[in-house]
């Protein structure tokens, strides 16, 4: 009974178009309730939008793979898709505050993170890799000791590169940013995610990925911590994007085969 109330109660919503039932606060509190999005009718999404191919913006749109992901998914869920963009040490704590219902960031999962959010199925193989001048003389990762290394802050190159011993670790808010550091002679080498790396190289002359990874890694949707039903309907989701080959078209657009 309870059930089919809540079910009216979504439909009711749906029906009118977002703008009666949207807004943070009222999903965060119908979430709270009735431990569903669907009343909400709008999904909201944040990410950090410096990231190419998973997030960059086109004509200050947001594209990329999670874009198009997260966009087949609320299609799917037959809910409106809004994504805002943010900091990427911010997104974490927009979930866990309800200002946010996922993050799509190509975000890596690790069990650090997992204390502060849940996440779906992983959807996409990755890595952190190491960028140098062409000329380096670093050329595996036991070479970064002592160096002076550029990485995006909070992102898991960051976490790794704490490791590194009497590394010097330049932070930079941008991926971009650190890319720029090292072609200017400032730093040694950037820790960055792979698929963000070969953009980045191929736009600046001179830069070249080393072929040893530092680590291997995959990516997952951050959901906020305990909304079960959210995580479950994401998963069906990326199962039939996965099994309809959906998924892979969506990375094929933006991944061009070498
Ligand atoms: N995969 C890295 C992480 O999760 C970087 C993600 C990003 O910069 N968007 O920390």
């Amino acid at each position: 009974m309870k059930k089919s109330v809540i079910t009216i109660a979504a439909a009711v919503c749906m029906a009118a178009l977002v703008t009666a039932c949207g807004g943070s606060q009222t999903k965060t509190e119908t979430t709270a309730a009735a431990g569903t999005e669907a009343a909400g009718g709008k999904l909201i999404m944040v990410t950090n939008a410096e990231f190419p191919p998973y997030e960059f913006r086109d004509n200050n749109e947001i594209v990329g793979i999670d874009a198009d992901i997260a966009r087949a998914i609320a299609d799917k869920l037959g809910m409106e898709l809004e994504i805002q963009d943010m900091a990427f040490d911010s997104l974490i704590p927009a979930i866990q505050s309800g200002k946010a219902d996922f993050a799509a960031a190509g975000m890596t999962v690790n069990e650090d993170r997992k204390k502060n959010v849940d996440f779906t199925d992983t959807y996409a193989e990755a890595a952190q890799v190491i960028i140098v001048k062409e000329d380096s003389a670093i050329a595996s990762p036991d070479d970064l000791t002592g160096k002076k290394i550029g990485v995006q802050t909070g992102t898991t190159g960051d976490i790794y590169a704490d490791d590194i011993e009497n590394g010097d670790i330049q932070r930079f808010n941008k991926g971009m940013e650190a890319v720029m550091s090292l072609t200017q002679g400032k730093i040694d080498a950037v820790i960055i995610d792979r698929e963000p790396a070969k953009v980045f190289v191929k736009e600046n002359a001179g830069l070249k990925i080393l072929d040893e990874a530092f680590t291997e890694e995959e990516y997952a949707i951050a959901i906020k911590k305990g909304n079960t039903e959210l995580v479950d309907k994401f998963n069906t989701a990326i199962k039939e994007l996965k099994e309809s080959g959906e998924l892979q078209k969506i990375v094929d657009k933006y991944i061009t085969a070498e």
